[in-house]
């Protein structure tokens, strides 16, 4: 058993369910409790243990994936690639059943997003990415092991970078660029999103190929 499964240490420093630092956001949250009373309809925790030495960083909840089952990349296509993937490596064990109470767990990584709370058309604003930074550093400020970010398409490439206070130019977003900063190694890769596999951007293998890279970068 890996350290990152046997002390599973909480997140703290997560969003509020009601937060208002981006007033869009909160407002299309609010829209959304009304339109899927059902749904989660807030900042997305992060899933998986601090103690993990592998961090995956998405973009942002999917209007009836994430920001409806409350765990990122849960119950929308992303998801089923990802934690496919996920497992495949031994990055992941049980059965993933698209909720978040599937029972489904990662081995020594943990997956958050630039933005936690679901944006109109999947487009968060600059200044939303520039808000939810404050939760995306503290998240990595809290993570004594990580070794590796595996980022997942150019926004949370470049928000990682920012919040870490690296310049951006030096390590550019590109599919498969590994990036040494020093104490944290940096794999970037296009989002898993349906859209990208569906139009050839991304193939599962070139995926599965970013998450080895990043695996191996965090020593797992
Ligand atoms: S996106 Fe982040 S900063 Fe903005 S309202 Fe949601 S939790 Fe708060």
């Amino acid at each position: 058993m890996s350290a990152a499964e046997a002390s599973p240490r909480t997140w703290h420093d997560e969003p509020p369910r009601d937060c208002p630092r981006c007033p869009r956001l909160a407002q299309f949250r609010a829209e959304n409790r009304t339109r899927f009373g059902d749904y989660f309809n807030a900042p997305v925790p992060s899933f998986g243990s601090p103690e993990a030495r592998l961090l995956i960083v998405g973009l942002a909840p999917g209007l009836h994936g994430a920001n409806k089952t409350g765990r990122p990349f849960t119950g929308d296509y992303a998801g089923e690639l990802l934690y496919g993937t996920l497992k495949a490596q031994g990055l992941a064990r049980g059965e993933y059943g698209a909720r978040a109470d599937d029972g489904f767990a990662l081995i020594d990584c943990a997956i958050t997003n630039a933005v936690r709370c679901v944006p109109p058309e999947n487009k968060p604003l600059p200044a939303e990415i520039a808000q939810c930074r404050a939760f995306l550093g503290g998240q990595l400020a809290q993570m004594p092991n990580l070794k590796a970010i595996l980022t997942l398409g150019r926004v949370a490439h470049d928000s990682v970078l920012t919040a870490l206070g690296i310049a951006k130019k030096a390590h550019a977003f590109a599919h498969g660029a590994t990036h040494d900063t020093g104490r944290l190694t940096l794999v970037a890769s296009y989002h898993c999103s349906r859209y990208n596999t569906n139009t050839g951007v991304l193939t599962a293998e070139m995926f599965a190929k970013a998450v080895a890279a990043a695996k191996k970068a965090a020593g797992i």
